[in-house]
């Protein structure tokens, strides 16, 4: 009886066992030693808690000496090393005066149900992350006007969002996924810039374009794309996923920037053209008045003379006094024309100490935009410690000035070479203070180059043919001299070069005195 007991314990579907209430156990049927490959006596007393989780063996424990029912769920140890989990339920078992005597229990593997577990407890996390992550590209998408698109546009499938249809204006579900499609929904000036974009995307994998829909009702709508396009093993594209986000209110913003600067550039130039003119004309106004008045006395005068001597007899008299007074307004003339020269050659040049290096940093700063604009190459080879000149900065600034624009323009045609300019600075043997502008212009001959520096002398349309002969006599007025030439290649260089001043650097509290600056005079 007890040995067909014993066999139906071993042929139990689970892992038997028998324990005292210390928890030393005294029997484990075939199942447990199948399982964990562990001998009877080897199972026996202490010996089982080798087949015990580590993690899982205390709490197990504990409730063994419990000396009740009890359920738990623990790792064990298969004879190959492999754990897997058991569900335990062990009864205590009473001796025949009623004591408890130790427990019974029964281990079943339930490592399939455990894996299930775990495996819908990982699925619902990642669903969580998912969920989380839509709401956080949601909320993104919204916040910077941008949609997430993936289409795989050689199989037609069209993934785009409706929020994606929404940028093109199209209602959800309605676009079809195909390039013709897409291409229709372009504005048609933009679609070779797209085409283009795409091209670059062939080669380099990254897509970045701008360019703008026509909704259905009409209006348009700037879109930025960017993101990634993915290639067949055959080297094909056939996915693109990026971000296209609408970027009209920034074009706008941009345009409006555009033409306000455009506005401010054509009333700067309207503005130096309308005082070059106006100065001119009020010169012109101011000479003709000036020297109207002498001559219209001269005429006077002199007809009156030819009346008197015409008489008979010649008033001789007479006509000596308004002879006379003829001599006398012609003088006025003459002085007026002094006058007017002595204006315009300034002979007190503004005595202060001029750095021509920062002089023309700060004619180049102002002209930087005009020079962008007309593609041309600005280089410096500004001398360094290069001494000081004396005399008016903003009249030599206004000759740089003009040195630049006449570079400017020379080379506005050249399209065949680089437009280069480049600024030289320099003390020569002579202790001057060189300054040369050199540029890759249209040039001129030599007939052209004696006429340069004459008043009104210019090629230009708009020219007024001012600007060298006014640079000239400013120059000279530094005690310099102002000269052009060919250069060996294309182009021409216009020089100045002006007497250093020697800075005597007796520097008093409130700065240089300038009385104690010197010129070194020309030598030679
Ligand atoms: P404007 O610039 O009004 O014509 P300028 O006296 O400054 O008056 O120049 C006179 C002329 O000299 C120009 O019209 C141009 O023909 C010629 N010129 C000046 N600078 C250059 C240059 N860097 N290269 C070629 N020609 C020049």
């Amino acid at each position: 009886m007890e040995k067909e007991l014993s066999g139906v314990i071993d042929t139990l579907p689970g892992l038997v066992w028998t324990a005292s209430p210390d928890g030393q156990v005294n029997f484990v049927n075939r199942q447990w030693r199948d399982y964990t490959g562990l001998s009877l006596k080897d199972s026996c007393g202490d010996g089982w808690q080798m087949a015990v989780h580590a993690e899982d063996l205390p709490q197990l424990l504990e409730r063994l000496r419990a000396s009740s029912s009890f359920e738990a769920e623990v790792r064990l140890r298969r004879f190959d090393g492999e754990f897997r989990w058991f569900a335990v339920r062990a009864n205590p078992i009473a001796d025949e005066s009623g004591a408890v005597a130790g427990c019974c229990g029964l281990n079943w593997d339930i490592e399939d149900r455990k894996r299930r577990e775990k495996f819908l407890g990982e699925s619902k996390q990642a669903l969580e992350t998912l969920q989380a992550n839509q709401e956080l590209l949601d909320l993104a998408q919204k916040a910077a006007r941008a949609m997430a698109f993936d289409w795989y546009f050689k199989q037609k499938i069209n993934t785009w969002s409706p929020q994606q249809e929404a940028l093109y204006g199209l209602a959800p579900g309605t676009f079809d996924g195909t390039y013709e499609s897409w291409q229709k929904l372009v504005h048609p000036g933009d679609w070779p810039g797209v085409v283009e974009s795409l091209k670059h995307a062939q080669q380099t994998g990254i897509i970045a374009a701008e360019y703008r829909v026509v909704w259905p009702d009409g209006s348009i709508h700037w879109l930025a794309a960017s993101g990634r396009m993915f290639f067949d093993d055959e080297g094909r594209p056939f996915r693109m996923v990026g971000f296209t986000a609408d970027v009209t209110r920034r074009k706008m913003v941009e345009e409006e920037l555009r033409h306000s600067e455009e506005a401010l550039d054509k009333a700067r130039s309207e503005l130096a053209h309308v005082t070059r003119v106006m100065s001119l004309g009020a010169l012109t106004a101011s000479i003709a008045h000036e020297v109207n008045q002498p001559l219209s006395g001269i005429i006077t005068n002199a007809s009156t003379c030819m009346r008197m001597l015409d008489a008979d007899p010649p008033n001789v008299d007479g006509a000596r006094e308004t002879a006379r007074r003829t001599i006398r307004d012609g003088h006025r003339a003459a002085d007026v024309i002094a006058r007017l020269r002595a204006l315009f050659s300034k002979k007190d040049v503004t005595s202060e100490l001029v750095d021509l290096n920062q002089a023309t940093r700060e004619v180049i700063a102002l002209s930087r935009r005009e020079l962008e604009r007309n593609r041309v190459l600005l280089r410096t080879q500004l001398a360094d410690n290069l001494p000081r000149v004396t005399g008016d900065r903003v009249q030599l600034q206004q000759v740089i000035l003009n040195l630049l624009r006449n570079s400017s323009d020379a080379m506005s045609a050249v399209n065949d070479r680089p437009r280069e300019l480049v600024f030289k600075t320099e003390l020569d043997d002579d202790d001057r203070v060189c300054l040369s502008v050199r540029d890759t212009g249209k040039g001129f001959d030599q007939q052209t180059m004696d006429q340069l520096f004459h008043s009104f002398y210019t090629t230009k349309d708009g020219g007024m043919g001012m600007g060298l002969s006014v640079s000239r006599s400013i120059i000279e007025n530094h005690q310099g001299r102002l000269w052009a030439t060919p250069n060996d290649g294309p182009g021409v260089t216009f020089m100045f070069s002006i007497p250093r001043t020697i800075e005597t650097h007796e520097v008093s509290p409130g700065g240089i005195d300038l009385k104690d600056q010197k010129r070194i005079a020309r030598k030679g």
